[in-house]
């Protein structure tokens, strides 16, 4: 007869990852640059008495287990109070791009049947023209002080976030419950077809937040001072919010001034020694110190994901600034982390050459998520480097099911992330495409992201998009659409002879247009449809 451990059974519970920092790290800083423009400073232990304090505010406003609280809001210390009062009271906390279209807004709100909107000041327009429109919104709450609260508005149950929490006493518990209950709701940003929801668990959350944390993850420690780009509506900032409270670390807020310019100041005044972002941001960040002669005092490590990051941005972050860059994937599907490229001892005597190559891939997965890749008839591919496949995976915060659709999304129990990749033979993953960005040249394929990599290490080129171009004899032709420095020369040739030597000649783009800007999805990447349909009619030169 098999013998059962005999440890305490607790579920694993967000709330628990508050109160553990607010009794062992409640003194360390959360910095918030806000809305209103100023600096505001509170603590792991302040967060956590004003979330038990807004968790009796939602009950007050009539909120039960289970009810779905939307946010519109910026990366700051209301955002975490909020993440922490709904999901620990057993509410659902669904985090809202602002920057989708209102109608898509919208939907999404509807779909998810959310009771209570918080939203900042500065979003508060596009709430106010939605929500008489939404009839499962309830309440509207709008995060600022009295102050600050509009005189003129027409929505009937508009309140002060400021005047709810101070109205509570936060003699308050934080519940126990099923750790597998909902704890908060993201939405793919849908750029095909409509967004769907994935409802991460307690469980999900908590166990995401352990292996993110880990050294060979994102290495987040106690002594970290973490200033998350990542906004908290782009897959809960992946997770930053969690995982900073487990190790106990100072958490910086920049609210919605991204420019490199606010950046830097708030990376150099409070010290920031990691940060997590897409690359598209990290563009603005680095033209702004090149262009001011400006070196990082603090800042060590970044995590960058979301879409693949060019080589050349990391070796300039390490080169130029000695700040080390771990290039990660990983999806909202995913709560969202996948892989993380990091190396393992047997590499530690390599060139450094080599070791860069095995950096810049998408990295080995941590405990807690398997992949493979499989054919188009989802037989396992090879794990050598060379065989692509579709990329499949399965763990502990995998997404099952989406919201509110009864087709299950799997395949034979893993899966589909509609990514295209290798792994090699030491589990190294690297993504070639998203399916649908795939070229497909005469019955070949060619990795539009290997075609961008290369481009973007030019001195003269700022972003650069790969899609397929119509051509009658091959089908699909690669062609460049580039944006390119401020104040740089350079010839669609010049970039064009950039490639010999660096891909096999068959697989050299036909043809490159500049552009002034190149068009970019809510979530901050190359907004490939957009660009296909852009440049539909395109007459490549070799057609
Ligand atoms: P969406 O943009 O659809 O909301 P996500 O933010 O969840 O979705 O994006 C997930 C997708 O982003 C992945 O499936 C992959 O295509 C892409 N992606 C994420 N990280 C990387 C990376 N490091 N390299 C290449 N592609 C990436």
């Amino acid at each position: 007869m098999s013998l059962m451990g005999q440890m305490m059974q607790m579920p694993l519970l967000i709330s628990s990852l508050l109160t553990h920092a607010a009794r062992h790290n409640g003194d360390t800083e959360i910095v918030s640059k806000r809305v209103e423009g100023d600096i505001h400073r509170t603590t792991w232990g302040e967060v956590e008495l004003r979330s038990r304090k807004l968790a009796q505010a939602l009950a007050r406003l009539g909120c039960e287990p289970g009810d779905r609280v939307g946010t519109l809001a910026w990366n700051g210390y209301r955002h975490l109070e909020i993440y922490y009062g709904v999901s620990g009271s057993g509410l659902v906390c669904h985090t809202i791009n602002p920057r989708l279209f209102p109608q898509q807004v919208a939907w999404i709100i509807n779909d998810a049947q959310d009771k209570v909107i918080f939203v900042d000041l500065n979003i508060f327009p596009l709430v106010e023209k939605l929500v008489p429109n939404l009839p499962c919104v309830k309440h509207v709450v709008l995060m600022c002080g009295r102050d600050d609260m509009p005189r003129d508005h027409s929505l009937p149950h508009l309140h002060c976030y400021e005047e709810l929490v101070e109205a509570e006493n936060g003699q308050y518990d934080w519940p126990t419950f099923d750790e597998n209950t909902a704890a908060s709701i993201c939405y793919t940003s849908g750029t095909t077809g409509n967004p769907k929801g994935a409802v991460y668990s307690h469980r999900s959350s908590v166990l995401h937040a352990f292996a993110s944390a880990l050294p060979d993850a994102m290495c987040i420690k106690a002594t970290d001072v973490i200033l998350p780009v990542v906004p908290m509506f782009h897959v809960n900032a992946w997770g930053i919010p969690y995982s900073t409270a487990l190790v106990g670390c100072k958490l910086v807020m920049p609210g919605h001034h991204l420019d490199g310019a606010s950046l830097y100041e708030l990376f150099e005044s409070e010290k920031v020694t990691m940060s997590a972002g897409v690359p598209t941001i990290w563009l603005g960040l680095l033209n702004h110190v090149k262009a001011n002669g400006l070196k990082f005092s603090t800042f060590k490590t970044t995590v960058i994901g979301g879409s693949a990051c060019p080589p050349s941005m990391i070796r300039t972050f390490e080169n130029d600034y000695g700040v080390e860059v771990v290039h990660a994937w990983g999806m909202t599907e995913l709560s969202p982390i996948g892989t993380l490229g990091r190396l393992k001892s047997k590499h530690s005597h390599l060139p450094a050459e080599e070791k860069q190559k095995i950096l810049e891939k998408q990295g080995k997965s941590v405990f807690g998520i398997d992949m493979r890749i499989v054919d188009g008839e989802g037989n396992p591919q090879p794990w050598n480097g060379v065989a692509t496949g579709d990329l499949e995976v399965r763990g502990h915060w995998v997404i099952s099911n989406y919201f509110n659709i009864d087709k299950s999304p799997l395949h034979d129990g893993w899966f589909p992330t509609g990514d295209v990749a290798t792994i090699d033979a030491d589990g190294y993953m690297q993504i070639t495409d998203r399916s649908k960005d795939v070229i497909k040249s005469g019955g070949e394929w060619i990795s539009s992201i290997e075609l961008e990599n290369v481009l973007m290490a030019h001195p003269a080129v700022h972003e650069a998009a790969a899609i397929a171009a119509h051509h009658p004899k091959w089908d699909e032709r690669p062609m460049m659409v580039v944006v390119k420095k401020p104040g740089a020369e350079v010839t669609r040739e010049e970039l064009l002879a950039f490639y010999k030597g660096k891909i096999p000649t068959w697989q050299t783009p036909d043809d490159v247009v500049f552009v002034d800007e190149l068009p970019h999805t809510a979530t901050g990447k190359l907004y490939k449809l957009k660009l296909r349909e852009m440049f539909k009619d395109h007459k490549l030169p070799t057609a």
